[in-house]
This record gives C-alpha cells, sequence and structure tokens, in this order.
C-alpha cells in the first residue's frame, strides 16, 4: 500500500510504498476511511530533526475507519465495525492510563500516539491499533466525516471541559484562532455551558464568518482594536474563559490581556510564543493550562455529541495523492474547516 510518510526533517512528506501491517497479539488493523490534517503535523514537519521521533513514519493521527482485522486475543470488535481511533496511546496501566486519561502516560513521555510521535499514523489505506481499546464505536457517524473529532474535536472538548464550572449565565469565552481547533471550541463552549458571550478572535476575515455560523456572538480581526471591545463587553473585566488556539506571542499577549481575575487563560496552539508573566498579568489568580489532547472518556462523550448533531465539522476530502496539498492550503490559512485524507 501507499503511504504518506515523513521521510526527512524539514522535508515534505512522500508517498511510499510499505507492506500492509499484519495485526499481532491484540492488535488491530484498521482500514482508514478519513485522517484529518492537523496543524500540529505542519509544526512536526518544520521541526528539526533531534526533536522528531525515529523516521520515516505516516502521518495521521487524526483517525477513523472501520475494523479490517483482529490479532489474535484482540475482541470487543467485529470486522466492517466503524470506529473512531483514540490518539494517544498509553501504556494502559500507569494511573494516568487507568482513568483514561492516556494522553497524559507516566510511561509515554507525554506524547504517545499513531502517526504524531513515531507509530505509523492513518495517512495510508490501513492503519495498526495497538490495542481494541484505542477503538470506539462510532454508530452512525460516517468515518470519513468523523475523523476531525478525535483531535480537533477531543482536544477543544477537553480544553473547555476543564472551565466549564467558570462558564455560567453572563460569563463570556473568548477563542483567538478559529481553523479546525477554534471552530469546535466554540461549539464546545455552546454545547457544555451557559456562556451568554463567545466571541472568536482570528486574522482571517473567512475564518470568522465561519465562526459565526458555528456559534460565535462576536468576531473580532486579531489585535489591539480587539483587546479594546472585549474589554468594554465585559465592564473592562476581561472573559471567564481565553483559549489560544495560536499560541504565538502576540495572541499569548492579547490572551493575558483579555483574561479575568480568577479566570482561566488556556494555550492550545503549539506557536512556540512565550507568555509574559508579571505580577498582574495575567490578571491576579487568572490560571494558566497547556492542555495536551484529552481523555477516552471525553472522546466516548465527543461522539455522543456528534451523534446528537451538537457539533458539526466541516471537512474537505483530500484523496492521498493530494495529502501534500491539503497541508499547503492548511499553511496557506485556505482550509475553512479540516481538511481530511481519505486513503
Ligand atoms: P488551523 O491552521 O486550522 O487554525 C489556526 C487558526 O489561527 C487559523 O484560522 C489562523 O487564521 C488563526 N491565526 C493565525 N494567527 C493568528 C493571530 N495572530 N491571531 C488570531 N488568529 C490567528 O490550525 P489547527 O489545526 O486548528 O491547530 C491550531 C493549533 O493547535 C496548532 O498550533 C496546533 O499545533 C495546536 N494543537 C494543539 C493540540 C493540543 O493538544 N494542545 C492539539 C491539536 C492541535
Ligand atoms: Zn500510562
Amino acid at each position: 500500500m501507499r503511504a504518506f510518510q515523513l521521510v526527512q526533517a524539514q522535508k515534505p512528506p512522500e508517498l511510499r510504498e510499505v507492506p500492509v501491517p499484519d495485526p499481532g497479539p491484540g492488535q488491530v488493523l484498521v482500514k482508514v476511511g478519513g485522517a484529518g490534517a492537523c496543524h500540529s503535523d505542519l509544526h512536526l514537519m518544520e521541526a528539526p530533526a533531534e526533536r522528531l521521533p525515529k523516521l520515516p513514519f505516516t502521518i495521521g493521527h487524526e483517525n477513523a475507519g472501520w475494523v479490517e482485522k483482529l490479532g489474535p486475543g484482540a475482541t470487543g470488535f467485529a470486522s466492517g465495525d466503524p470506529v473512531m481511533v483514540y490518539g494517544p496511546w498509553g501504556c494502559g496501566i500507569c494511573a494516568s492510563c487507568r482513568v483514561g486519561m492516556e494522553n497524559y502516560c507516566e510511561n509515554s513521555g507525554g506524547l504517545g500516539g499513531g502517526g504524531l510521535a513515531g507509530p505509523d499514523g492513518g495517512m495510508a489505506p490501513y492503519m495498526l491499533v495497538p490495542a481494541a481499546r484505542f477503538l470506539i464505536p462510532l454508530g452512525t457517524l460516517d468515518p470519513r466525516q468523523a475523523a476531525p473529532l478525535s483531535d480537533a474535536g477531543l482536544t477543544s472538548y477537553h480544553a473547555v471541559k476543564r472551565s466549564v464550572h467558570l462558564l455560567g449565565a453572563g460569563s463570556t469565552a473568548v477563542v483567538i484562532g478559529v481553523g479546525g481547533l477554534g471552530q469546535m471550541a466554540i461549539q464546545m463552549v455552546r454545547a457544555l455551558s451557559a456562556a451568554t458571550t463567545v466571541v472568536a478572535v482570528d486574522t482571517d476575515a473567512g475564518k470568522l464568518e465561519t465562526a459565526k455560523r458555528m456559534g460565535a456572538d462576536e468576531v473580532l480581526l486579531s489585535g489591539e482594536e480587539a483587546v479594546t471591545r472585549i474589554k468594554d463587553m465585559t465592564g473592562q473585566q476581561g472573559a471567564q474563559l481565553v483559549l489560544d488556539m495560536v499560541g504565538i506571542d502576540p495572541t499569548l499577549r492579547m490572551a493575558a490581556q483579555v483574561a479575568r481575575v480568577l479566570g482561566h487563560l488556556t494555550i492550545v496552539g503549539l506557536g512556540g510564543g512565550a507568555l509574559p508573566v508579571n505580577f498582574s498579568s495575567p490578571p491576579h489568580e487568572c490560571s494558566v493550562a497547556s492542555p495536551y489532547w484529552g481523555s477516552l472518556p471525553e472522546l466516548m462523550e465527543v461522539i455522543t455529541l456528534a451523534q446528537q448533531q451538537k457539533i458539526k465539522m466541516l471537512v474537505e476530502h483530500f484523496p492521498l495523492e493530494r495529502a501534500n496539498e491539503a497541508y499547503q492550503l492548511l499553511h496557506d490559512g485556505k482550509i475553512q474547516g479540516r481538511a481530511v485524507i481519505t486513503p
């Protein structure tokens, strides 16, 4: 089969011929329906060799498909079942893994998962999943449509859910950067909380239009005027929750300016910026967190929300041969929701 692989650091991935894997004990072979193109892959492609796992490996950490073949001893699924693949693969037995937070496995160095940390991911017709517990039944959802829920959906869900207690009636949530993840974050605030106002901030007017359709009340172009507007909207207090889905110096600075005392400033974007910190900025007792992905039970909840049609992902499909083009479009800000590769 042909797989879209990162072969050399800082070089575009290549389509290469690789064998179809045979599932060993406990493993499951999944026929990939869709593999989302996440901005994290772009960070990965731009990273120097010393920050990368062993090359080559197949890109794609946002995957859904159908069970193709169960390895000896793997149970719980039958061939043909539509499934979501949970991305961060932990050891399964440490304290974090035992509560389903395999994203914070104590033994995988904090970065498990196929397509991101070395094991082959989903941009190939078939993908080997190490254990059946990483598969979640999709029910009536189409894997080609649902794939981005496993990261864009799950990461946004987790980032919002941990702050829901702050989002009572009358509260404000700000989402900075409304691409693949940010559009989901807006919907998660709507689905999970009583927040009165959701503000979307982006540098791209088209993304802001989409954000409105996804439930944002107010959309603002990134910059000083957005800060002033958010302060005015909140009686100069700032927002209870600020999600920075970009994570570069200017957005982190903005996030600190628009968060409120006792609020949450949550950094999801891996832009590599630094948050300036002094005694009164971020505001007093505003907690700062940088969550990574989400838990297995949370992914089940995200799938339930999608089944109930409370969240939707804008998806644009690309065949495997056009994967590099999809990433170029993502890099140029030309993907409105999520590009999904359909191998
Ligand atoms: P994306 O390219 O789809 O969206 C990024 C958005 O940010 C775009 O709409 C872009 O116009 C906007 N943007 C860029 N500069 C901006 C600025 N100065 N102000 C406001 N908006 C700006 O990317 P994505 O796939 O949604 O990923 C977003 C970020 O989240 C990436 O850095 C990615 O690596 C990271 N990520 C983190 C996790 C995690 O677990 N923490 C998981 C997945 C992705
Ligand atoms: Zn573990």
